[in-house]
């Protein structure tokens, strides 16, 4: 009896058993695509409001199954996420994003950071300091050459072991930004405690902002909580010089979107340079 009582009564009809069956195919054909070699990854630049430089590129992982046009991550990265893959995929985005440092270094633009996006499971399997360790040996890397964006659920489920994570990368010169800042259900008492760099706003409230009062007054928010705190401000998703003068005007540090430019392959964005 006793032990019965852990066993879940969920009834599964044959639809759930199909989509269950799916998912594990498609769990397998995804680390099949990672031994193939079907990964690859775009880079979006972040610019500094105020001059307009490139200050650092986003990585942002593609698939291309059989060469047949790109999956978009929101397609593969949470079944990564569930089955573990996102582990070795999130190292291998590593890897790619301290060889791609190199090929900008090579082109006169070494100074440009690389920002990786990294899980909450990888960011909690605590392997990560040692991860970049071995990659900044390997490619000679300097300090700043990579970046890493977290989301708030990889901080809040551990704070005092992401601070340690934290720590452990700022002494590596390795700077740490909080994704979609303003998205979750978070406490922000982790803010004051831990050693962050940057805030990125989330696009849902860069959208709009020169137009509309509500998703300004949270945007005027965050710039000065985070300025407060001592953090940059990027905002995520500007697709208009008008979003983008407001941003100046409200002393927003650096920004993001189509506006400057979609996310490309590494080779297209230094022929535009
Ligand atoms: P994110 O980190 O918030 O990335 C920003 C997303 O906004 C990207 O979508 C980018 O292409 C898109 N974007 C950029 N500028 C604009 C704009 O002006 N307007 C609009 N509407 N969208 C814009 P993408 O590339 O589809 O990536 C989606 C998400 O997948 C990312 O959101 C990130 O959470 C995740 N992701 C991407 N690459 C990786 C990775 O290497 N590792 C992990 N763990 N997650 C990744
Ligand atoms: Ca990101
Ligand atoms: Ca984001
Ligand atoms: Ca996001």
């Amino acid at each position: 009896q006793a032990r019965r009582e852990g066993v879940p009564s969920v009834r599964f009809d044959a639809a759930m058993a199909a989509r269950a069956a799916e998912r594990l195919a498609l769990a397998a054909r995804l680390r099949l695509a990672l031994e193939r070699g079907e990964f690859e990854l775009h880079f979006q630049p972040i610019r500094d409001i105020g001059d307009g430089r490139i200050v650092s590129l986003e990585a942002l992982i593609r698939w291309s199954p059989d060469n047949a046009g790109y999956v978009p991550p929101s397609q593969f990265i949470p079944l990564c996420e569930e089955s573990g893959l996102i582990v070795p995929l999130g190292e291998w985005a590593l890897a790619e994003a301290a060889r791609c440092h190199g090929l900008l270094a090579e082109r006169g633009r070494g100074e440009v950071a690389i920002a990786v996006n990294v899980s909450a499971v990888q960011f909690l399997s605590e392997t990560l300091p040692q991860s970049l360790r071995a990659l900044r040996e390997t490619h000679a890397l300097p300090r700043g050459a990579l970046q890493i964006e977290l989301t708030e659920s990889a901080v809040l489920r551990s704070p005092e072991s992401a601070r340690t994570t934290m720590n452990e990368l700022r002494e590596q010169g390795v700077c740490i930004s909080i994704d979609d800042f303003g998205t979750g259900f978070s406490s922000m008492a982790y803010l004051k405690d831990l050693p962050l760099d940057f805030l990125k706003v989330d696009r849902t409230f860069v959208a709009g902002v020169d137009s509309e009062e509500r998703n300004a007054a949270i945007c005027r928010a965050l710039i000065e909580l985070g300025h407060g705190l001592g953090l940059k401000i990027i905002a995520e998703g500007v697709e208009s010089a008008e979003q983008l003068d407001w941003l100046r005007k409200h002393g927003c540090d650096q920004a993001q979107g189509y506006y400057f430019g979609a996310p490309g392959p590494l080779a297209d964005l230094l022929r535009a340079w």
